[in-house]
């Protein structure tokens, strides 16, 4: 497969000799691409890294596989796997409309791919292949941690098997019915304003979008609407603390989301933007 090189200068461990034996997988934390990691990695010292970062488009390589990357700790803790002596994968994430983060299907088989690559390359045994969470108990790749069953497809995909589930997708309607919904139970907690939890955004729900418009003003708004939107905007590719609280990177959020969806540019969250950014 095709991988794009981009070496760290500092983090990580030049070796010669190192024997692999395990692969370690990851995921990011936060909502990132492979590219961003590769730079966040390149020339500061963060006393931390991968050697490869996937996401939905594409794999980058921060790490020589002969050299040490810093993921799971020098010691053994729960699993013989240790920094020097295995490979890691970090999948990048986005986030889900209830706040967790999640590893797409698509990212997820990329990393399958490039999985199976390295296994065979090192002739890694598939009891090596390991979750962060097998190392030290991190809660680390966060869903393959809570939902069991996920990381054992994941091994078996690794294995060959054809595996039938019901795969995570960023736009099914069924994650956006929920995200309207969540949105409808938090202006009504609120505001009080009485929307039906049908996961429908309809004109009752434009008209309370706008009569609740959230803007940047001091003091700042600060309630779960505020949270619910910044939950969006960062599933959106915003990065922001959610907070509660509409200060001034969340209208900077607003402002950048609006221009890339050709919404009037004004850091108002009214009926369009609410619209679109549940989407
Ligand atoms: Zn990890």
């Amino acid at each position: 497969m095709e991988i794009i090189k981009d070496i760290t200068n500092t983090n990580r461990t030049i070796s010669n000799n190192r024997k692999i034996e395990y692969l370690v997988m990851h995921y990011v934390g936060a909502v990132s691409t492979a590219r961003n990691n590769a730079s966040y990695f390149k020339n500061t010292y963060r006393g931390a890294s991968a050697h490869y970062f996937v996401d939905d488009n594409e794999v980058v390589q921060v790490v020589e596989d002969k050299d040490i990357a810093w993921h799971c700790g020098n010691d053994v803790y729960y699993s013989g796997a240790r920094n020097s002596n295995s490979l890691s994968i970090e999948m990048c994430c986005y986030r889900m409309s209830n706040g967790n983060l999640n590893i797409t299907a698509d990212t997820e088989a990329r990393a399958v791919e490039l999985a199976k690559e390295l296994i065979k390359k090192y002739n890694i045994p598939i009891e090596n292949v390991v979750r962060h969470y097998d190392v030290t108990h991190k809660n680390c790749p966060a869903p393959f941690v809570t939902d069991e069953e996920r990381w054992n497809n994941f091994k078996k995909k690794l294995q060959g098997e054809d595996v039938q589930e019901e795969t995570p997708d960023k736009n099914n309607d069924s994650d956006y019915e929920k995200r309207v919904k969540n949105w409808q139970d938090t202006m009504n907690l609120d505001y009080k304003c009485g929307l039906e939890i049908d996961g429908s955004f309809g004109p009752a729900c434009r008209e309370q979008a706008l009569e609740h418009y959230l803007y940047y003003k001091i003091p700042t708004i600060k309630n779960e609407h505020v949270k619910v939107i910044q939950v969006n905007l960062n599933r959106h590719g915003a990065n922001l603390e959610v907070d509660r609280s509409f200060g001034p990177a969340t209208e900077q959020a607003v402002k950048d989301f609006q221009k890339k969806n050709g919404l009037t540019v004004d850091g108002f969250v009214g009926a369009d933007t609410t619209a679109a950014l549940l989407k």
